[in-house]
């Protein structure tokens, strides 16, 4: 199996490429391999229909050149944080050894990304504990444990602990986000609106990489949280 060096853990499919396509697309081009585990298909969502949406998240893939997507299926809004839901992660995790994970917010309007966030902590935790068991195509899993964890920033506006400069990424992380054509703002679609599909819905993710950028000084940035200090080898690797 491909090891990755990233690997995106998402509540629904387009959660990623909302908030850190960006850094997807800025880490891809600098030779690392990353992949995407979207836990559910989003079916509860008000456009669109699952069979779509995984056919967005597969463009999507192929527009960001990510090494896999998988979907655990996970009901959507009714997922749990509990011990089979973590294990079904940690087997994912056991078998791309990822070094670094990029999950959901640590809180956010839909309580799916709060909580997606807090079981992606949950199963690169318990995916490092030797005594846990778990098989994948009938041999046993060797346990791993990612080194650090990272949460990207969605809706709420949180106050980020680092800022990835996405500038030169910009139009291929607007390329991802328009790959789920469903859901967002299409004139001609004849779907309800949602909160999403307003037509001012992807100015505001303009905004929010504008005023992220700002802070570090560049055009377009992505945020997000730590949780432990970060740390670096060679001060000038901060910009
Ligand atoms: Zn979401």
């Amino acid at each position: 199996m491909e090891k990755l060096d990233i690997l995106v853990m998402a509540a629904h499919p387009d959660d990623a490429e909302l908030s850190c396509s960006g850094t997807i697309a800025a880490q891809i081009a600098a030779g690392y391999k990353v992949g995407i585990l979207d836990f559910t298909q989003g079916e509860m969502g008000t456009r669109g229909t699952p069979a779509i949406r995984l056919q967005e998240a597969q463009k999507s893939a192929e527009i960001l050149g990510l090494n896999m997507r998988e979907n655990l299926g996970f009901r959507d809004v009714f997922f749990q944080d509990d011990e089979e839901h973590q294990k079904a992660i940690a087997r994912v995790i056991r078998k791309y050894k990822p070094e670094m994970v990029l999950a959901n917010a640590i809180s956010d309007r839909h309580p799916d990304h709060g909580k997606g966030g807090a079981l992606a902590s949950k199963a690169c935790f318990v995916s490092g504990l030797r005594m846990l068991e778990t098989e994948l195509e009938g041999k046993n899993q060797e346990p791993w444990r990612p080194k650090v964890i990272y949460h990207y920033i969605q809706n709420n506006h949180i106050n980020p602990d680092i800022v990835l400069d996405i500038t030169a990424f910009w139009e291929k992380k607007m390329a991802s986000i328009k790959a789920f054509k469903s859901q967002f703002h299409d004139p001609d679609s004849k779907e309800p609106e949602s909160f999403i599909s307003a037509p001012g819905f992807l100015d505001f993710i303009e905004a929010r990489a504008k005023e992220y950028g700002h802070k570090i000084g560049v055009k377009y940035g992505e945020g997000f949280t730590v949780e432990r200090v970060p740390g670096v080898k060679n001060l000038f690797d901060l910009v």
